[in-house]
């Protein structure tokens, strides 16, 4: 699902006023936790052997199958769908099943749903418009939840069933024994609601020419996953927090109005029965088309069909193997329109079906951008497998294997704004993309909502500059520092269940993302993060991963310790504050210093018995070098023990440094992180240094290092390039009073 940016940003202006009204400098974080890079064992599950800790599926690693065959029909004039399902649940597990959960998603939408229950409701709105008036106190409550007609073993015996909410436990006469099938079957309907005045991620859009566009998921009784993590994950859906589903295989009869246009999960098996002679050969040319777009359906043609009404039916017919879920689109308004994908040497369609109402945006963008989505997301994780991948016109965002709904509609005279059209690009690469993330890497998004959408988001970014690389995609470290500068009390850890946290786009979508990215272009490296990433991802491809065989997976194949990363990042609401405390010039001088005769004191020495023998470091006060500071040179013993080196030894001597500095390091973060230091010389040259987070292992809130050069230093400054989502960056800039430093440094920060 894709969170709308406006919502988002909403949140982002909250949590920055509040982060105003604390400076975060004035409590540094931490001092509960003093070991940040101590092994991630008390955490993660103990590995075995399904789940191995290499972060790869064991030896006894195991899911469910389950197959569906439905006949489907929608009822335009009523808006109801009515479903016969048969279903063959495969039990792949070593345990006896005493009973089956279903999901009953459209529950949610029941009368007697607990949904609106658990929302808070107040009069905010002081006047209301007459319609929204009869809505909310005029209207009888829309009943959206599935009518279950009967549930039948394959003999046609009703099964004993138990509904709670939108889970649905079929309790069997004796207990499923591993390795064997249970074949059922469920007859339902229920009424589809208006996606756009209701919401919801299924349901129709009603047009004022009277015809309706139908997005349709969820929309049947879908088994839960059985696994030996959750057992059965039969979490509620209380509208947010998404699906977790088995693979099987899908056989589909939709019947609909015969003068729709339908995309659906899966290849269509009847075209003769569905589609003209003329659209049978268009898709062939589209099939050789890889660099623009072939209409299916002209916008010609739409918008003569939704000037008439069908009273005939016709039954599409789709098949899908391996996916984890069917979803479908359907209307007589479609536009439609295909082209040919190359990945790695197979053709993949990337297609698109919209409204008129769309256009011109869609048939200039949709398309090419699922190509390129399915490009840049197989580079970075494997080849697509799928046969093609679908976006659809609907006014939201949301993802179902090789068929996405996504939004971005232009004014009524066709004009758009730059930001319309970046959403546009935006959602279509995000719901797209989710068909690698949790469509076939298939993980639980009911619990860790960031699997797939934090990993998706991340991926979207890199596709997203590849398709623009001006795009601005919120996802970066950057982007996501007045959400963790903000008001902890509003913060969870990105580890926790999606229905109960506030700010559920930037824990779930924004954080994740932008940790990933940090871990690939400052911690990691592309080379070595793109080589774990693509293991997990291949590792995991249909099967059902958990965050510890990410984590693991991530560590196992790169050689990095990275437990102090996901601690951090993803187990705690600490935020990144790294600054320049001090810089402290020195100089050389013959001159026993203060601090030199105090060591010397320990050792039972007085330095005033070696004149001439050492060398001293002493402090410049204020930065101010005096007089009579020497230089290695003047050094005569040094001299001497240099002269006695061999001209070979002499010849790998480096030149004798000038410049002396020490510079103090601070961290009021809670986090730790890599130091990303700019140097700036006096002569403008500019020289970046990075330090690993280990830098901070024996003291996270203070560490030192020197610089010995031959130039003077007129800057240092911290993270320039804003890498590390430090949230203060009052303290990263040294001298503070230096106009030029540290105006520059905050250009950079604005821009
Ligand atoms: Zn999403």
């Amino acid at each position: 699902m894709r969170i709308l940016k406006y919502c988002f940003l909403s949140v982002i202006f909250i949590s920055t006023s509040l982060f105003a009204q604390e400076p975060t400098s004035a409590k540094p974080q931490g001092h509960t936790d003093q070991n940040k890079f101590r092994q991630m064992k008390d955490l993660l599950a103990t590995p075995n052997e399904t789940r191995t800790a290499s972060g790869a599926p064991g030896y006894k690693y195991t899911q469910q199958q389950v197959d569906y065959v439905m006949d489907i029909r929608l009822d335009e004039n009523t808006s109801q769908i009515f479903g016969d399902e048969k279903i063959t649940y495969h039990n792949n597990s070593k345990d006896h099943l005493q009973y089956l959960w279903i999901q009953l998603d459209q529950n949610m939408r029941a009368k007697d749903s607990k949904t609106p229950d658990v929302k808070e409701e107040s009069f905010r709105t002081p006047f209301n418009s007459a319609q929204a008036f009869t809505k909310s106190n005029l209207q009888e409550t829309f009943d959206g939840g599935f009518n279950i007609e009967h549930v039948k073993n394959d003999n046609g015996s009703d099964l004993s069933y138990t509904i709670n909410q939108t889970m649905m436990r079929i309790n069997l006469a004796k207990p499923l024994a591993p390795g064997d099938t249970f074949k059922f079957q469920i007859k339902w309907w229920y009424n589809v609601n208006n996606h756009v005045t209701q919401g919801g991620r299924s349901g129709y859009e009603a047009f004022p020419d009277g015809n309706n566009t139908y997005v349709i998921a969820q929309f049947f009784p879908r088994l839960c996953v059985y696994n030996n993590v959750e057992g059965w994950q039969n979490m509620q859906f209380w509208g947010r927090s998404e699906f977790a589903l088995e693979f099987g295989n899908y056989d589909v009869k939709l019947t609909v109005p015969a003068d729709h246009k339908m995309e659906a999960t899966g290849e269509l098996q009847n075209p003769k029965d569905v589609l003209t002679k003329e659209q049978i050969k268009r898709f062939e040319l589209a099939k050789k088309s890889f660099k623009d777009p072939v209409f299916i359906v002209t916008q010609e043609e739409a918008e003569a069909a939704e000037k008439q009404r069908s009273t005939k039916l016709k039954t599409w017919h789709f098949k899908a193997d391996k996916v984890r879920d069917f979803a479908f689109a359907t209307s007589r308004k479609f536009l439609w329109d295909a082209m040919a994908v190359d990945i790695n040497g197979r053709s993949v369609m990337a297609i698109s079906l919209y409204s008129k109402e769309g256009n011109p945006l869609w048939e200039e963008h949709s398309t090419r951008v699922v190509a390129n989505t399915l490009e840049e997301y197989s580079k970075l994780t494997f080849d697509y497998p799928y046969s093609k991948a679908v976006s659809v016109h609907a006014e939201m965002g949301m993802e179902y294997p090789m068929i996405c709904f996504n939004y971005g509609r232009p004014n009524e005279d066709g004009t758009y704004s730059e930001r319309l059209k970046r959403g546009m690009i935006g959602v279509i690469t995000h719901e797209v993309g989710h068909n690698f993330f949790p469509m076939i890497v298939n993980s639980d998004e009911r619990q860790w909502t960031w699997m797939d959408e934090g990993l998706n988001s991340f991926v979207e970014t890199l596709a997203e500059l590849d398709y623009d690389p001006n795009y601005i995609t919120g996802n970066l470290p950057k982007d996501i520092v007045p959400y963790m500068g903000g008001d902890q009390s509003n913060i969870s850890p990105i580890m926790s269940q999606g229905d109960y946290v506030h700010q559920f786009g930037p824990n779930a979508y924004t954080k994740p993302a932008a940790g990933l990215y940090m871990l690939r272009q400052t911690i990691m490296g592309p080379e070595l993060f793109d080589y774990a990433f693509r293991t997990y991802s291949q590792r995991w491809m249909f099967k059902h991963p958990t965050p510890a065989d990410f984590f693991r997976s991530m560590e196992d194949a790169s050689a990095m310790d990275l437990d102090w990363f996901w601690r951090g990042w993803f187990y705690t609401t600490d935020y990144t504050d790294i600054g320049v405390k001090d810089v402290k010039q020195y100089y050389l001088t013959d001159q026993p210093t203060e601090k030199a005769k105090e060591r010397a004191k320990r050792f039972k020495m007085d330095l005033a018995d070696y004149p001439g023998r050492f060398i001293y470091y002493a402090e410049a006060v204020d930065g101010v070098i005096p007089q009579d500071a020497k230089s290695a040179s003047d050094f005569a013993e040094l001299n001497t023990y240099l002269e006695s080196l061999s001209p070979e030894e002499k010849a790998k001597l480096k030149e004798a440094p000038k410049h002396f500095y020490e510079v103090t390091f601070e961290k009021p973060g809670g986090l730790v992180m890599p130091i990303i230091l700019e140097i700036t010389y006096e002569d403008g040259t500019v020289e970046r240094k990075k330090y690993p987070a280990e830098i901070w292992r024996y003291n996270e809130f203070e560490v030192k290092k020197v610089f010995k050069t031959n130039k003077a230093i007129t800057s240092f400054v911290i993270d320039p390039d804003l890498e590390t989502a430090d949230v203060d960056t009052t303290n990263n800039a040294w001298p503070k009073d230096d106009a030029t430093a540290f105006s520059k440094f905050k250009e950079k920060v604005k821009g």
